[in-house]
This record gives C-alpha cells, structure tokens and sequence, in this order.
C-alpha cells in the first residue's frame, strides 16, 4: 500500500481494487485465524504506519462489523455473513451517529424502527419485519459496503435495537461527505433510510438495549487494534528513527515501543 497511499489520499479515493490482494494474504480477522490480539494490533499498527484511513477502513470493516457478529450475531447471521465478509468478499459498516446526535446519541437516537407483518403491513408485536426511517451520518465505508449494522429505536418500547441492512435495499441512499481534511481515503457516508424493510431475521442477536451497544463496544474496545494498534503505528509513523517494538503493555495486549 505504501507506494500508492498518498495518491489515494490526495484523490480522497478509496482503494477497492487492493482488497482481493489483501485477503490473499490473510491478514483479516487474525484472532478467528489463531493469531493473538498482540498480532492483531500489530497488523492495524502496521496499516496505520502507512495511512491511518486505510487503517480506519480495517477497523471499520473488521473490529465493528466482524467482531460485531462473532460476539452477538445469531447463528443464523455467522452462517450467512461471517465467511465472506472475513474473507473481504463482502464489506461492513457500523451505522450509529446520526446527523444531529454523535456523543448523545444514547439519549438522541431519532432513527425508527416499526415491527410490522409483512403480509398485514400492520404493527404486529410478533411480525416478520421491520420498518426503518431515519438517517446516520460519518458512517466510514458507509459508501459501498454490502451491509451495515445499524442501531434504531424500537417505536414500541423505545429500546435500541441492531439491524443488519443490506445496503441494496430499496429506501437505502447514501451519499459520500466531501472536501475532508483528514482520513481522506476512507469513505465516511451520509445515510438515508425511508421506510426500509428489513427482516426480522436480520434483527441483530442478542441487542436489546442502548446498554447491549455499550457493553458491545466496550468488547470491541478490548480487541484487535481498535485500542492500540492505531496510536502503536502514528507513533511508528511520525518518530520512525526512534520507534521499535519492545514488549508489550502493563495489561499485556499491547506492544509498547520506545
Ligand atoms: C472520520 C470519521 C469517521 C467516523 N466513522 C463513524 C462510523 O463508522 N460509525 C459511526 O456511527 N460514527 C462514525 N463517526 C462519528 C463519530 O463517532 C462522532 O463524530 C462522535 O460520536 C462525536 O460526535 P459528534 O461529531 O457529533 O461530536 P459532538 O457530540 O457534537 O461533540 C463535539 C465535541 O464536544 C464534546 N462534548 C460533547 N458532549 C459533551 C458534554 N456533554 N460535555 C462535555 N463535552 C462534550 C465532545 O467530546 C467533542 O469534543 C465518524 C466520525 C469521523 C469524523
């Protein structure tokens, strides 16, 4: 990537043709492969190293949407999902700040979600399906990934809830946020959803409340690079002279460097 990355940066383009190359060398989703979490955070901070928004594209694709359905999607969902999308077949996104909520969003959240039948299109507390309206906003990937997790309010009982949206549904737009100044060659969306109906099949395991995310987050926080690659490889970057890896951190997940 090193090569190409300020090419990529300066067009504010985001590489798609690498991600085949990528996977060859199977690199994803290292704890599922065997791999530590020391290995991992290495990756994302050898990723960093080079560019932070290609690094921010892993972490997008891999820590929030990967790591999301290993730890609380059904079986079903893994059976469907985590084979291709490890393998980078398929991309992720992670679908939760919105246009006017981004640190309140827990209390803010406006997205929708209606649980309907299908056959009925009535509200039905046992329906099939659901119906999304609403909009997210910054979401990185959010211009082509295949699937997004995205966190709705629930009409009935106003509890947040996770739905998997393949992003072809009809009622899905999105469009791309220009003129960024930094992480320029990860793409960051704004998404519309009108009246989207999503399977309740694909109402995402286990995701019951704004507590579930936290507590969802916090795991994801604990894993891969998300915590340590990503400072690990800008410090590698910008003291290059100065910077080997030495051990690893008091907690014992990270390399520490000096
Ligand atoms: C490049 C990029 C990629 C992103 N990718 C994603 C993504 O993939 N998915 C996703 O869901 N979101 C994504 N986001 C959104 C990101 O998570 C939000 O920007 C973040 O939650 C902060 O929200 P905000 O930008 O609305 O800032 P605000 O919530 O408006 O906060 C602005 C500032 O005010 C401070 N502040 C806010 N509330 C308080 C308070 N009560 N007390 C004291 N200080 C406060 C904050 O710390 C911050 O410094 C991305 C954002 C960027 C820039």
């Amino acid at each position: 990537m090193a090569p190409y990355a300020a090419d990529w940066w300066n067009k504010a383009e985001f590489p798609a043709q690498i991600l085949p190359k990528l996977a060859a060398l199977e690199l994803s989703t290292p704890v599922h492969r065997g791999y530590s979490h020391l290995f991992a955070g290495l990756v994302i901070a050898e990723i960093t190293r080079v560019d932070t928004s290609l690094a921010t594209f892993f972490l997008v694709h891999h820590d929030l949407f990967v790591e999301s359905l290993h730890t609380f999607g059904t079986e079903d969902q893994k059976q469907r999902l985590l084979a291709d999308a490890s393998e980078l077949r398929t991309t992720g996104a992670f679908a939760l700040t919105e246009p006017l909520h981004g640190s309140d969003v827990a209390g803010g959240m406006e997205t929708r979600a209606r649980r309907i039948s299908s056959s009925t299109g009535e509200a039905d507390d046992d329906g099939d399906t659901w119906v999304l309206n609403g909009a997210k906003r910054w979401i990185g990937n959010g211009t082509f990934c295949d699937y997004m997790l995205v966190w709705a309010r629930d009409e009935a009982d106003g509890s947040v809830r996770g739905f998997i949206v393949d992003a072809t549904l009809p009622g899905v737009s999105r469009s791309r946020i220009e003129n960024k100044i930094a992480l320029r060659t990860v793409q960051n969306a704004d998404i519309v959803f009108k009246d989207v109906r999503v399977s309740e099949t694909d109402r995402f395991g286990g995701i019951s409340s704004f507590e579930d995310t936290k507590e969802l987050l916090r795991r994801l926080a604990d894993h891969g690079g998300l915590a340590g690659g990503g400072p690990a490889g800008s410090r590698r970057s910008t003291s290059p002279g100065s910077t080997r890896w030495k051990g690893t951190s008091s907690a014992g997940h990270w390399p520490t460097s000096s």
